[in-house]
């Protein structure tokens, strides 16, 4: 973290909490990349990720964990100490397999500590494996692509539906037909939610987790967002990404998109830029930090915004909560971004900026 990412103070712990509703879940929580990361879906009574253990999180009966870095496991023995504080029944908490062993260890030394009994449910999950949190809702992991093993969790809506051919029988028959043993019913499953903790994009491009892209709800992070060089955002048809990089005393672009030239000299880039602040260059621009380049952000396994961009087609859900944004951002940068964003995300795509 660099001396310039300040640490959110006191004043913003007390903020209201922003209400975010997407696709009729209530969400809440808060994800400060490095800082802490806990998503609360209240109506299901899931968390995913504990970050340092946010007072609401308290409540929830299931806790799914992406991976054991500090900003997302930190809180973990406070949540269950906290629950076995307030009498609430032992939480079911889910972590990938490889860490779970590590887990019972860290228990063991805080009962070891505390002489508390520490109640609760641990359930090792690996990618692909599936768990029935309740008999309407299941969990399945999905691989991730970071810089220590994680993993992603897709939630089912699982439901019995009507065959197709006993549609529109009266109520008596159907009654009768269950009666004599017929399977008059089938199981549907729907994936509604999906989070990816902290990823690569790579998970995008991995066929296995097709179901990833079309729950409802994809909560996934975002590393960057970037308005860089006080540039107003300009909105028209198309998008221009770019970076840039110093080489010498001259400043390259690099772009990922159309529209402009690959290589071109500082005095043309300022060029362009004039065009863009006056309006006269068709181009609908997101200045990407340039110091943090898709390279970084893979350097560190996250996900960089040209790259969501990029595989934006491949995205079918309903509603993206980007999360995890750099404490350096502003909640207007964010949301600048956010509205900057192409026609293809732009109007599902929602931002959680909570903390900030
Ligand atoms: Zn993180
Ligand atoms: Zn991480």
């Amino acid at each position: 973290m660099s001396d310039k990412e300040e640490i959110q103070g006191p004043d913003s712990l007390t903020k209201k909490a922003k209400d975010l509703n997407i696709e009729g879940y209530p969400i809440e929580g808060l994800s400060i990349g490095g800082h802490e990361t806990c998503i609360i879906f209240p109506s299901l009574s899931v968390a995913f990720d504990i970050g340092r253990c946010p007072l609401r999180a308290v409540s929830q009966d299931f806790l799914l964990i992406s991976h054991a870095h500090m900003d997302h496991i930190g809180g973990l023995p406070m949540y269950v100490a906290t629950r076995g504080l307030y009498r609430m029944k032992p939480p079911t908490i889910i972590v990938p397999t490889l860490v779970k062993e590590d887990v019972e260890k860290l228990f063991e030394v805080h009962r070891k500590m505390d002489h508390s009994e520490l109640k609760h449910n641990l359930i090792g999950l690996d990618i692909g494996e599936e768990f029935y949190l309740r008999k309407d809702l299941k969990v399945k992991a999905f691989k991730t692509y970071h810089v220590i093993p994680s993993q992603g969790y897709i939630l089912y809506s699982v439901r019995k539906k009507l065959k197709q051919e006993y549609l529109g029988l009266p109520s008596n028959e159907i009654k009768n037909l269950k009666l004599s043993g017929v399977e008059i019913t089938y199981t549907l499953e729907e994936p509604v939610i999906a989070f990816t903790g902290d990823t690569m994009a790579d998970f995008i491009v991995d066929d296995s987790n097709i179901d990833a892209l079309r729950a409802r709800i994809l909560v996934m992070e975002f590393y960057i967002t970037g308005t860089d060089h006080g540039l107003p955002l300009i909105r028209n048809s198309h998008i221009l990404l770019m970076w840039i990089k110093w080489i010498g005393d001259e400043e390259h672009i690099g772009s990922i998109t159309l529209d402009f030239p690959i290589d071109c000299t500082k005095s043309e880039f300022l060029g362009v830029l004039e065009q863009i602040r006056h309006g006269t260059l068709n181009t609908h621009c997101t200045f990407v930090n340039d110091s943090i380049t898709v390279e970084h952000a893979r350097d560190y396994g996250h996900t960089h915004l040209s790259e969501i961009i990029k595989h934006a087609g491949m995205l079918q859900n309903q509603a993206i909560l980007l999360i995890h944004f750099s404490a350096r951002y502003r909640e207007e940068e964010i949301q600048q971004a956010i509205a900057a964003l192409p026609p293809s995300l732009a109007g599902r795509t929602f931002a959680l900026t909570e903390g900030f």
